[in-house]
């Protein structure tokens, strides 16, 4: 922020005895009309373009103001001008008048904030940590029964094979193909685009005031452009996954038949993915509500049909702490 001073110029105030308006603060130590001695704290700043100036201005300090008869003095005064009673004692330091410029236009919302209107963001925040914290520590005790079992096994079934896909050119993978540049935008850079300047006055306290010009820089959005690939490379991709399930700890435990896969490593050739084993419990409670577990395989298969359990149950939504359960 730069500030500049734009030239000295002279309060003004209202005589409350006659009532002339917009006497100098410097000059009209008295009223011209009536004799009434200025009142300091009663000072104002003039209108836009109705300053008056004050050439070759020497500060000597912020005015005393008279015990005796309130007139202020110029801090150069050792007695009252008004009634020669002496500075040294009770004078005290005439208040400034504070100037509070307009204020600076509200910056524009960034981004939009639909549905915060009803109670704001930091209410919408609020409601959502209560509800959460509610779900999480509200529980109670439900009694469960196994009323079955579920199992399923599962393969990933890859390919590789040719895949469009697009990325900044810099971050495309090697071994691309079929490449075709675009060119958008990446990024946004502060650009500095002149400044913004407002004007203050400032009190000097002894019936005049500065003109202060505060200017601070101001910025613009701009694109950065950078090239955007489009293009097309050979890796490996998940075509299907293979499965195989049931509902009884008595059934034969099986990895899925993945048929016949096309052995090799060029394009088209396939192979097993990821693997995986899922052993679940199901559960009713007293109100006929289904709840579920997942186990281990060993542990799973040991939960007898028709066995009873206590459990932990969330009670907005009878979530089940399957951590909890015990045998009744
Ligand atoms: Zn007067
Ligand atoms: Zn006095």
């Amino acid at each position: 922020m730069t500030t500049q001073d734009k030239g000295t110029f002279q309060m003004l105030w209202d005589c409350p005895s006659c009532d002339t308006p917009k006497l100098l603060g410097l000059d009209h130590r008295y009223c011209p009309n009536c004799g009434f001695p200025q009142d300091a704290t009663k000072r104002y700043f003039p209108a836009e373009g109705q300053e008056i100036a004050v050439a070759d201005h020497i500060f000597h300090g912020v005015d005393w103001q008279c015990s005796g008869c309130d007139t202020p003095n110029s801090a150069a005064a050792e007695f009252c001008g008004s009634c020669g009673a002496p500075r040294e004692g009770s004078a005290k330091e005439v208040g400034l008048v504070d100037d509070n410029p307009p204020a600076p236009p509200p910056a524009p919302p960034k981004k939009s904030k639909k549905g915060c209107l009803l109670l704001g963001c930091g209410g919408l925040l609020l409601v959502g940590l209560i509800v959460a914290l509610v779900a999480f520590f509200w529980k109670s005790e439900v009694a469960l029964t196994v009323t079955g079992h579920s199992w399923e096994r599962s393969i990933e079934i890859e390919k590789y094979q040719a895949v469009s896909e697009s990325d900044w050119c810099d971050a495309m993978p090697a071994g691309a193909t079929k490449v075709s540049r675009r060119s958008e935008v990446r990024d946004h850079k502060q650009v500095a685009d002149g400044e913004t300047c407002t004007t203050k006055n400032v009190d000097k306290g002894d019936g005049s005031f500065d003109k202060v010009e505060e200017c601070k820089p101001k910025y613009r959005e701009e694109p950065i452009y950078d090239d955007k690939c489009s293009y097309e490379v050979n890796k490996w991709q998940t075509i299907r996954t293979a499965k195989q399930g049931g509902s009884s700890v008595s059934d034969t435990l099986a990895w899925p038949d993945v048929g016949s896969l096309r052995a090799g490593s060029g394009l088209g050739a396939e192979r097993q993915g990821a693997k995986r084993e899922t052993y679940t419990v199901l559960y009713k409670d007293a109100d006929g509500a289904a709840h579920d577990c997942s186990f281990p395989q060993a542990q799973w298969s040991g939960i007898a049909q028709g066995s009873r359990w206590t459990a932990e149950a969330g009670v907005l939504f009878s979530n089940l702490d399957c951590d909890s359960l015990s045998a009744m």
